[in-house]
């Protein structure tokens, strides 16, 4: 990306997902984990699906994961992005699943199943946003 582009859209932030914008701009990752039957979920929502609880904790997580599956991005550009851009769907290890782009490597050397490790990308407002990059071990 040009030294002058524009960084990132921030995200939307809801009241649902405000626990999980608030932690990621401490550079922690987190998702919602049933306080009845243990299940963890993302993205954040008021009711479990497994068990209808509205009882709900927040875990942080590792940020480890494994990519389940992808895409190569042309169209339609941001002035915020370099193209093409890798959209990734990250299974993390604790076992929910997270939408992002993968940074620090090139389309040629994505495939599924390669482990990535999240960290964090800045937006134009300040807020932080986790984004995944190839694990060196991987
Ligand atoms: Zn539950």
């Amino acid at each position: 990306m040009a030294a002058d582009a524009p960084t990132r859209p921030s995200p939307t932030v809801t009241d649902d997902s405000a626990v999980f914008w608030d932690a990621a701009a401490e550079g922690r990752l987190v998702a919602q984990r049933c306080a009845d039957c243990g299940r963890l979920r993302h993205p954040p929502r008021p009711m479990c699906p497994a068990c209808s609880s509205l009882e709900v904790e927040v875990v942080e997580l590792s940020g480890m994961g494994t990519l389940y599956s992808y895409a190569i991005l042309h169209h339609p550009q941001h002035p915020a992005f370099d193209y093409p851009v890798i959209g990734v769907l990250v299974d993390l290890d604790e076992g929910v699943r997270l939408m992002s782009n993968l940074t620090s490597a090139s389309k040629d050397d994505v495939h599924i199943g390669m482990r990535v490790q999240a960290h964090f990308a800045s937006t134009a407002d300040g807020a932080m946003i986790p984004v995944f990059r190839p694990r060196e071990d991987s």
